[in-house]
């Protein structure tokens, strides 16, 4: 069997930068999608913040051409997802990977860019109006909502500082937190609680999104006395947390007690040699498109470095 110099699991900015520099550097990567190609950004509309791109780019089509840039270089794109990894524990030992389609894979280095996912709250309205109004990311489509009124769930540090980040750009936001107290940082809580037109209600949950294309408003309601309320709005952001996708590597791989996976110091090495994580999967702090690029050109670098240290 053919042993790759470099697998790349993930389809994101991450993945497809790191193929982009592995294939560059002759690796010759192969590079498996998941179920999802392009990652993330394919469920968003406009990408205004990817440097480079002065009128901006929609998500979808910026990755069909990060996709190109890698197959230009010679990396081999092949839609299917890996659903186990037997990973070696000695430096130049060699990694399997088995696709979901029932191939077999040897590999020298490994770079992993599974992402994550948003979690979002299930509701069938919510679902309904993702991409008209519904978002998980405020740094993404906040820009969408100028001036406007908008509401966020969650009492994290996420939503704490999607929060504030918003109530620059619009004109009021809504905070829902369920509890009566938030799990973000004090400095983040007094940020919030500091910012004029941000309206804290807690003990509050979305009943509903109101609206049939577009988010048109929401009816919350008090989990305490059961009053509902309906309010005006044209945006919702749903900032309740992310989930790394790491189960395939949960007991080989060091995780945080968030499932992130742990790199060592600056750079994208995980806790076994040869096996490099980049983008989402790895950060929960930035978890932006030009942030996991960047990392997905460290992991090519970082698995090019251990290419030549075991092979000479
Ligand atoms: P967290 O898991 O910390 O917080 C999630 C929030 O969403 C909690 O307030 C939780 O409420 C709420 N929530 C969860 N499910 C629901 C639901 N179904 N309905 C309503 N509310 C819900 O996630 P974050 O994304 O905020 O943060 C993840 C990690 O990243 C944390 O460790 C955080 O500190 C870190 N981070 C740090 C930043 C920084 O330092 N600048 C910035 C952003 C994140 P409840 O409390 O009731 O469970």
């Amino acid at each position: 069997m053919d042993v790759l110099k470099t697998l790349i699991i993930g389809s994101g900015p991450a993945g497809y930068t790191a193929a982009i520099y592995a294939a560059r550097a002759d690796l010759n990567p192969v590079l498996y999608t998941g179920m999802e190609p392009g990652g993330q950004l394919t469920t968003t509309t406009e990408v205004d913040n990817f440097p480079g791109y002065p009128e901006g780019i929609d998500g979808p089509t910026m990755m069909v051409q990060l996709q190109q840039q890698a197959e230009r270089f010679g990396t081999e794109v092949r839609i299917d997802r890996i659903e186990r990894v037997e990973f070696a524990s000695t430096s130049g030992g060699i990694h399997k990977a088995f696709t979901a389609g029932g191939t077999e894979l040897h590999a020298k280095t490994i770079i992993i860019s599974t992402g994550a996912t948003a979690k979002y709250l299930g509701l069938p309205s919510e679902q309904r109006l993702r991409g008209g109004g519904v978002s998980a990311c405020a740094v993404c489509d906040g820009f969408f909502y100028k001036g406007q009124e908008v509401a966020i769930v969650g009492g994290g540090d996420t939503a704490a500082e999607e929060a504030t980040y918003l109530a620059k750009i619009c004109a009021k936001v809504t905070m829902l937190v369920r509890k009566d107290q938030m799990r973000a940082s004090k400095a983040m809580q007094h940020r919030v609680t500091n910012t004029p037109n941000i309206d804290l209600r807690y003990h509050t949950e979305i009943d509903e999104v109101l609206g049939d294309q577009v988010v048109e408003g929401l009816r919350m309601k008090n989990n305490q006395t059961g009053e509902t309320e309906e309010i005006m709005i044209t945006g919702l952001f749903i900032a309740i947390g992310h989930k790394p996708n790491t189960e395939l590597f949960e007991g080989q791989l060091d995780m945080d007690e968030a499932g992130y996976l742990v790199t060592q110091g600056k750079t994208t090495k995980t806790n076994l040699p040869g096996v490099f994580a980049s983008g989402d999967v790895q950060d929960k702090e930035y978890r932006q498109a030009v942030t996991a690029a960047g990392t997905g050109c460290m992991a090519a670098l970082d698995a090019e470095r251990y290419l030549q240290e075991i092979e000479g």
